[in-house]
């Protein structure tokens, strides 16, 4: 196989959508595969469109993803620039050889008139296609009008007849009728390239091997294959990767969820777990096992077995492979993930000491069983930094409301007041003594317990969450936490309110 050359050619409009991002993957390891290269070229010459903060944005969201490139608009490389808009003389040059070569010809017709041409087309239930009014128009005469200063179009000349076959990798063999292609646009009139002309410019001068991309551009490769005919250059591979639905198969937007690589990272999911999650889209390993680390994605990673079928993106699966991918980290790497939403939050101060770290590591662990991603963590966290008996649901309510609720709770509340001898880093002592004194056992004595302790009916392992609140409470966090006596105590007092 000759050396393997891919692309993402993202156009700078928005932020980087999953979708897109899975086509930035595939390429991306399909080209680490194959020991290939792998470039970033900034499609920005939708002026009015392109905005410099998408495209920044757009190279941050990549690099978080862990997607390097060798040759890119902020790296440099052989075949630059790689930003479009700083190719504008190429494409003027390569579109004057094909005029001069009468491969493309200059339309002078008015968007007005093309306008009522695919109306009445519309009308008329046809496909609208250029009619080829300036095709027979002399080379002579069009100069004349150019330097007259009339405004123009180039178009390619195609043939009207017979049908583009092409092999896609992915798809098999397309066939296409030309009738319905038209004669493309190559140069607007204001000098900017037409997408299919510049990528076709961009993708043989550079090299590109394979053109891996959604399958909304199968019209367009059938259109770009013709134009590298013209300029006779060898038209690279091309795969066609299904488009990513929601499940409602509709196309993934908005209304289904995050939907930008942006999004995800900003709600706290993995880069590795997102990683994983958009390989699987449209692609499957041989084996079962689906949590992959990006180098075993690398080895198994297969084009060839890339399904046909749309792709859906199921959330609830990505929260799955997500929790599989933070079981994985270390204590150490769940606190420092779980630092930045708590610290928003409030509950953490800007500098913490060594003690607040070592407890925002057990605490963090202890929790993490909860979460798919770390934006879930503040909210896991209320059980230490809020408590209010009175925000206690029904359910926390009707413990309380027992015989041994109310007798539990008081008994808690007295012994926790008058002795500093309980061991909180064991519950047993507590449970026993209460049990002493309130002939209650088993359920109807740890449920009053945890709702005394939490003002919730379940949650952490009431012997893991007593040792961790009763260090937390000693910390100075800037939302103090309360101990075990103060929340026995408001327990106490809001029951006896009830
Ligand atoms: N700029 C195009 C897009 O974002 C690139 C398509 C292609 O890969 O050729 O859709």
């Amino acid at each position: 196989m000759t050396k393997v050359r891919v692309r993402f050619a993202p156009s700078p409009t928005g932020y980087l959508h999953v979708g897109n991002a899975r086509t930035a993957l595939f390429n991306w390891l399909f080209a680490r595969q194959n020991k290939g290269e792998f470039i970033l070229r900034v499609e920005d010459t939708d002026v009015e469109r392109s905005e410099k903060e998408y495209e920044d944005q757009l190279i941050k969201d990549l690099q978080w993803l862990g997607l390097d490139w060798d040759e890119g608009p902020d790296k440099g490389g052989d075949h630059g620039p790689y930003r479009q808009s700083l190719r504008m003389d190429i494409y003027a040059s390569y579109s004057q050889t094909l005029i001069e070569n009468k491969k493309a010809y200059y339309c002078f017709c008015s968007p007005e008139q093309l306008k009522r041409e695919r109306e009445s087309a519309r009308a008329e239930g046809k496909t609208p296609v250029y009619s080829g009014t300036c095709r027979g128009l002399s080379p002579e005469e069009s100069k004349q009008r150019i330097e007259a200063g009339e405004e123009a179009v180039i178009r390619l000349f195609t043939p009207d007849r017979g049908t583009l076959d092409f092999h896609d990798l992915v798809r098999g063999s397309l066939s296409f009728q030309l009738e319905l292609i038209g004669d493309p646009v190559l140069l607007r009139s204001n000098g900017l390239p037409a997408y299919n002309y510049a990528v076709v410019v961009d993708d043989a001068l550079m090299g590109i091997s394979h053109v891996i991309r959604g399958e909304d551009h199968l019209i367009n490769t059938a259109k770009q294959i013709l134009l590298y005919k013209a300029l006779e250059f060898d038209p690279p591979l091309f795969a066609h990767l299904s488009m990513v639905m929601g499940e409602d198969n509709t196309r993934l937007s908005k209304r289904h969820g995050a939907t930008s690589v942006h999004q995800f990272n900003q709600e706290g999911f993995l880069a590795s777990a997102l990683f994983n999650y958009l390989a699987l889209l449209g692609w499957s390993p041989s084996e079962e096992k689906e949590v992959l680390s990006k180098n075993e994605l690398i080895h198994k990673f297969d084009l060839s077995k890339v399904s046909r079928s749309a792709a859906v993106f199921d959330y609830d699966k990505l929260h799955w492979i997500s929790r599989q991918h933070i079981k994985k980290l270390s204590a150490r790497e769940i606190a420092e993930k779980a630092f930045e939403p708590l610290q928003e939050e409030g509950f953490l101060p800007d500098e913490m000491s060594d003690k607040q770290w070592s407890w925002l590591q057990k605490a963090a662990t202890a929790l993490i069983k909860g979460i798919s991603c770390f934006s879930e963590f503040p909210e896991q966290f209320l059980i230490f930094f809020s408590f209010s008996p009175k925000k206690m649901t029904e359910d926390a309510r009707k413990v309380l409301e027992t015989e041994c609720g109310t007798k539990v709770v008081q008994a808690l509340s007295k012994e926790l007041k008058q002795t500093l001898r309980v061991n909180f880093d064991k519950l047993s002592v507590i449970s026993g003594e209460i049990k002493k004194q309130t002939g209650c056992k088993g359920k109807d004595l740890f449920h009053p317990l945890r709702v005394a302790l939490t003002a919730q009916t379940s949650g952490l392992d009431l012997d893991k969450f007593i040792p961790l609140l009763e260090q937390g409470a000693k910390l100075d966090f800037p939302v103090p936490i309360k101990n075990c006596a103060q929340r026995a105590a408001e327990t106490d007092r809001f029951i006896q309110g009830i």
